[in-house]
C-alpha cells in the first residue's frame, strides 16, 4: 500500500511538471488584417473605432497592429499560460516584416479572462515594464468594469504612444517600483526559455534530458503496474460484502449502454462488469485506453469522436500555414469541421528569423481580470 502511495505521489508530482503535449499547436486562422474579434466583444461602431485607429497607426507609425478575441484558449486545445500561446501566435501570423520586425499583436481571451500584448522581436525586453503597466493601469480595470471595446482601444493607443517615442514627455508613472513590483506572475513565467538556455552548459541539458526521461520512464511503468493491479483486484458487493465476478465479454453488453457498446467496439474504453454472484448487484469501470484516438464528442459525451488532420497551406519557415480538422463521432454522427492556422517551422540554422514575416522572442505583457 506504501508503495502504491509513493507511485501516485511520483505521478502527481510528473504530470505538474511535464511539459505541454508535444503536439504542433494550432491557432486561429488570420481573416482580417487588424481585427479579428472571434469572442464578439466589439459592437459594429466599435470595431470601426479601432479599425480607423489601426490603420492610422500604420499609416503614420508604420506599425502593424493587429488585435484578436479568442473565446477561449481550450479551443485551440492550449491549456497553459497565455504568454506561449501569444508567441506561437504572432509567429504563425507573422504580422510586420522581417526587415521591420515592429508589429504588435493584443491577444483577449475572453471566458479565460485573459490578455497578452505581444511585441515583434525589433523592440527586445526593453518595452515590457511599460507595456505591463499600460495592461495593469488602462486595459485591464476597464475590461474588469466589462468595458472591453473601451479598454482595447486605449491599450491600443497607449502602446503605440509609448512604442513611437511620444510618452518620453509623459514620463514613466509609478517611477518608485520601476514597473517589476506590479508585474503579473504571469508575465514572469513567460520569460523565453532562449535565455536560460543560454547560460546552461551542453551536458548540464543532456543530463536534465536524460533525467527527466529516466524519471518520465518510472512513472509510466510504476502507472502501468498500479493500473493492472487495480483492475485485477477483485471487489466486494456493497450490500453483502461477497466478492464480486467479473463476466465475460459476451453478458457485458447486457450492462452497458449503447454507446459504451460503441466505445467499447472500436477500442476508445475497455469496460469490465464485476457482479455479485449473491445479490445480483453489478458495478461497471471504465478504463480508457493510454494513447487515446478518440475524443470527447460534444453532441453524445461518449469517447467516440475521430478527427482527421488535413493541410490545406503548407507552413514553411516564413510564414504559418492553415489545417483542417474533420470529425466525426462513431455513435451518434456529430460531423464537425474547423480551420486553423499552423505555426511557421522554425529553422534550427538562423540565428535570427529567415524570410517574409515578422516574428515575436515573446517581449511584451499581460495579465488577467
Ligand atoms: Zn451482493
Ligand atoms: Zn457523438
Amino acid at each position: 500500500m506504501r508503495i502504491l502511495f509513493v507511485f501516485s505521489l511520483m505521478l502527481a508530482l510528473l504530470s505538474g511538471a511535464m511539459p505541454t503535449p508535444l503536439t504542433a499547436q494550432n491557432y486561429p486562422l488570420r481573416q482580417h488584417r487588424y481585427i479579428n474579434d472571434y469572442a464578439a466583444l466589439l459592437e459594429p461602431f466599435q470595431e470601426d473605432k479601432l479599425l480607423q485607429t489601426l490603420k492610422a497607426i500604420e499609416t503614420a507609425q508604420n506599425i502593424e497592429f493587429t488585435v484578436v478575441t479568442l473565446k477561449t484558449l481550450a479551443d485551440y486545445e492550449y491549456s497553459g499560460a497565455i504568454g506561449p500561446f501569444a508567441t506561437g501566435l504572432f509567429n504563425a501570423w507573422a504580422p510586420g516584416s522581417q526587415q521591420q520586425n515592429n508589429a504588435i499583436l493584443m491577444l483577449v481571451v475572453l471566458h479565460d479572462r485573459v490578455m497578452r500584448i505581444e511585441l515583434g522581436a525589433d523592440y527586445g525586453r526593453r518595452f515590457d515594464a511599460q507595456i505591463q503597466q499600460i495592461v495593469d493601469e488602462d486595459v485591464l480595470p476597464r475590461f474588469r468594469n466589462g468595458s472591453y471595446a473601451t479598454g482595447i482601444q486605449d491599450g491600443v493607443e497607449q502602446v503605440v504612444r509609448v512604442l513611437s517615442g511620444q510618452a518620453a514627455a509623459i514620463e514613466f508613472r509609478g517611477s518608485g517600483n520601476s514597473g517589476e513590483a506590479s508585474r503579473s506572475p504571469d508575465a514572469t513565467r513567460d520569460a523565453p526559455l532562449a535565455d536560460n538556455r543560454a547560460v546552461w552548459p551542453l551536458n548540464g541539458i543532456m543530463l536534465r534530458i536524460l533525467a527527466v526521461l529516466i524519471a518520465v520512464l518510472a512513472a509510466l511503468i510504476a502507472w502501468w503496474r498500479l493500473r493492472i493491479w487495480r483492475r485485477n483486484r477483485v471487489p466486494r458487493c456493497p450490500h453483502d460484502r461477497l466478492q464480486m465476478l467479473r463476466l465475460g465479454k459476451e453478458r457485458e453488453n447486457e450492462f452497458l449502454d449503447a454507446g459504451e457498446e460503441v466505445e467499447e467496439r472500436i477500442g476508445s474504453i475497455d469496460y469490465d462488469v464485476w457482479e455479485c454472484p449473491g445479490c445480483g448487484h453489478a458495478v461497471t469501470k471504465a478504463w480508457p485506453r493510454w494513447f487515446k484516438k478518440f475524443g470527447a464528442c460534444p453532441s453524445c459525451n461518449y469517447s467516440t469522436l475521430h478527427s482527421n488532420k488535413i493541410t490545406i497551406v503548407a507552413a514553411t519557415s516564413h510564414a504559418g500555414g492553415v489545417e483542417r480538422r474533420d470529425s466525426r463521432c462513431a455513435n451518434c454522427d456529430y460531423r464537425f469541421s474547423q480551420q486553423y492556422a499552423t505555426a511557421r517551422l522554425t529553422s534550427s540554422s538562423s540565428s535570427g528569423h529567415s524570410g517574409g514575416g515578422g516574428s515575436s522572442g515573446g517581449g511584451g505583457g499581460g495579465g488577467s481580470w
